[in-house]
């Protein structure tokens, strides 16, 4: 939750470059706080997920620390963030969960969902072991058991995400509603770029690369959205069975997504272990890096079954990547994939913000 501690740094914070505007031009978070004199708690949840931690304000501010006023906003709004995650998660229950992800957990997760995925099989009657010839995962898990498993899963995510969206339109919208462009800016990155040059990366250095992996990243995953969607809607509308050959358009798609999947999380990841850590809020650590390899777990084990699908290891590679599937659908509310939701709400709300 946004503790009084958080909030009140953040409103010392805001305080001061709003009296200072040096940085007005950088990115959507200075012209949204120079139309607001008092920073209310959902106004700095607002602003935090404004701003994309480019650090491009703390390198150029006079009042950074070891100056007394000890001006970091990267720092500061990254920490609200955090807050705003645990303000508008669904249930409440389940906020404290932003602050314990590890590598270790979310691999944990991902067998124990392996394990039950198996245990489901083996109880509707299939035959894991020998291989199944021809690729085939139905017989191996049967579409009833995936269908009924990931169904409630997604439908529970798609749930939790939706009130988490809701309650982020009504806390960041001072009321002058939501504008679509936000959405084009978020699927665009527009504001990693504002100004024609790229952010910068470290202090004097500008690179793309940030910008790239996350666009591989994001397309990546909505092109196995759209791989997984156009597969059942062709088992379910036409009755056609996977395995799909390897030129049919939920394969095709399918390894394309993966391979944004793989190549723009592991460049995230290498990046984010080079940052400076000035910009960047230790309590995030678990939850950043236990996002990337989800992701690129989820990625690296669909490829490899696409790779091996009639060999007789196709079975064990099967439950391993549903189990790091269902691991990365049960953790979508609860992890850095939020930062796509709340980010693109404060977007939409900015694109109705009155000009400066
Ligand atoms: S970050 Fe520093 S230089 Fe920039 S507006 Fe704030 S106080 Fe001024
Ligand atoms: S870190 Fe970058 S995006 Fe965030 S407030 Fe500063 S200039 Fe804006």
């Amino acid at each position: 939750m946004l503790s009084p501690d958080v909030v009140r740094q953040g409103q010392h914070v805001m305080a001061v470059c709003n009296a200072c505007r040096y940085c007005e031009g950088y990115c959507p978070v200075f012209p949204a706080m120079e139309n607001r004199l008092v920073f209310a708690k959902h106004d700095l949840a607002y602003l935090a997920n404004l701003c994309h931690n480019c650090g491009e304000c703390l390198y150029a501010c006079q009042f950074a620390p070891p100056h007394e006023f000890g001006i970091n906003v990267p720092r500061t709004l990254a920490e609200v963030r955090l807050g705003s995650y645990e303000e508008y998660c669904w249930p409440a229950l389940f906020s404290g969960a932003f602050r314990h992800h590890s590598f270790a957990k979310s691999c944990a997760l991902a067998a124990g969902s392996s394990a039950v995925l198996i245990v489901l099989a083996v109880m509707s009657g299939a035959a894991l072991w020998p291989a199944q010839p021809a690729g085939d995962f139905y017989a191996v898990v049967p579409h009833g058991v995936m269908v009924a498993l990931f169904g409630l899963a997604g439908v529970f995510a798609l749930l939790a995400l939706s009130i988490g969206f809701v309650r982020a339109v009504r806390a960041f919208n001072p009321g002058s509603g939501v504008g679509v462009r936000g959405i084009l800016d978020a699927l665009t990155l527009r504001h990693l770029h504002t100004s024609g040059t790229d952010c910068t990366s470290e202090e004097e250095q500008r690179s793309p690369w940030r910008r790239r992996f996350h666009h591989l990243t994001l397309y990546g995953f909505a092109l196995c959205f759209a791989s997984t969607s156009v597969a059942a809607l062709y088992h379910v509308v036409f009755g056609w069975r996977a395995p799909y050959g390897y030129g049919s358009l939920p394969v095709v798609l399918g390894t394309l997504g993966g391979a944004g999947l793989l190549i723009g999380p592991a460049g995230l990841f290498a990046l984010r272990e080079r940052r400076d850590r000035a910009l960047m809020d230790p309590a995030q650590d678990g939850l950043d890096r236990s996002f990337i390899l989800m992701l690129f777990m989820t990625s690296a084990t669909g490829l490899l079954l696409l790779a091996l699908r009639a060999q007789p290891v196709m079975p064990l590679l099967l439950a391993v990547h549903l189990g790091f599937v269902l691991g990365l659908f049960l953790t979508l509310p609860y992890g850095k994939f939020v930062h796509g939701i709340y980010r693109t709400v404060a977007l939409m709300v900015y694109a109705k913000e009155p000009p400066r």
